[in-house]
């Protein structure tokens, strides 16, 4: 039994004649905060949907939560999907309640959870709000809190900060801080390096199609040039 919550070796896929991502490695420690970085098109979401089984590898393997097949543990996922999308007629707690009741959450349970989470971060204003009424980083919010109400054992969120203002910026920090407190481990990709500065132990740097480096952020900060740093394009 492995101590990895993600364990990714040689993951490659190709769009046609052209190769996304290519022989892309990623160990994610149980437990832990980690951050992919890379600059737009560099290959991260592909990489992540590889990981979750959401697509087929042309070549490699994922296993997750300790040796498991991605499908195999589906309902210890929750994902945040690069492209956002709520059905825009429903109220946040019932889109909540229904994102938990895909992965197995009972309805009524969803909708107490959906509170909660939502008083926790000062947001129960909205709550009886339907989705088409909301600023988008609003709903972005409302999208995040259905993806981890189910209690995940592990949490995967495509580019979570953009389409943030700064005051729900420093409230997703302050979920995923609150789920790995909770046990969870998270995956979240970014092509903005203070982020990852600010709540990972660990992160990669994928840059055209290949990872170009990985460890601590302590790492990240001795080795890496700023440049590099802020805009990574190895
Ligand atoms: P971004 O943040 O811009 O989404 P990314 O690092 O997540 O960047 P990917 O979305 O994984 O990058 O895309 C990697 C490359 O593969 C890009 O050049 C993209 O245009 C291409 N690509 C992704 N999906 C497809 C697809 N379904 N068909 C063809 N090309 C694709």
């Amino acid at each position: 039994m492995s101590d990895c919550s993600v364990e990714a070796t040689g993951l490659t896929k190709y769009f046609g004649a052209f190769k996304a991502v290519d022989g892309v490695d990623l160990a994610v420690p149980a437990g832990s905060i980690y951050g992919v970085l890379g600059p737009n098109g560099a290959g991260k979401t592909t990489s992540l949907r590889m990981m979750l089984g959401i697509i087929d590898p042309d070549a490699g393997v994922s296993r997750l939560l300790g040796g498991h097949t991605p499908q195999s543990v589906r309902h210890r996922i929750g994902y945040l999907p690069e492209e956002r999308g709520l059905y825009p007629g429903m109220k946040a707690r019932e889109a909540i309640a229904f994102m938990g009741a895909l992965r197995g959450l009972d309805w009524s349970e969803g909708r107490r959870r959906a509170a909660a989470f939502m008083a926790e971060l000062g947001l129960e204003r909205v709550i009886d709000e339907k989705i088409r009424k909301m600023s988008k980083g609003m709903a972005q919010m409302v999208q995040l809190i259905g993806s981890i109400v189910h209690a995940p054992d592990l949490i995967v969120l495509d580019e979570p900060f953009s389409g943030l203002d700064p005051v729900n910026q420093e409230r997703l920090e302050a979920l995923v801080r609150r789920e790995r407190e909770r046990g969870a481990t998270i995956l979240f990709s970014t092509h903005v390096m203070a982020h990852a500065e600010r709540l990972c132990d660990r992160i990669a740097i994928i840059a055209r199609a290949q990872r170009r480096f990985e460890g601590s952020v302590d790492d990240a900060r001795a080795l890496l040039p700023m440049q590099v740093r802020y805009t990574p394009r190895v």
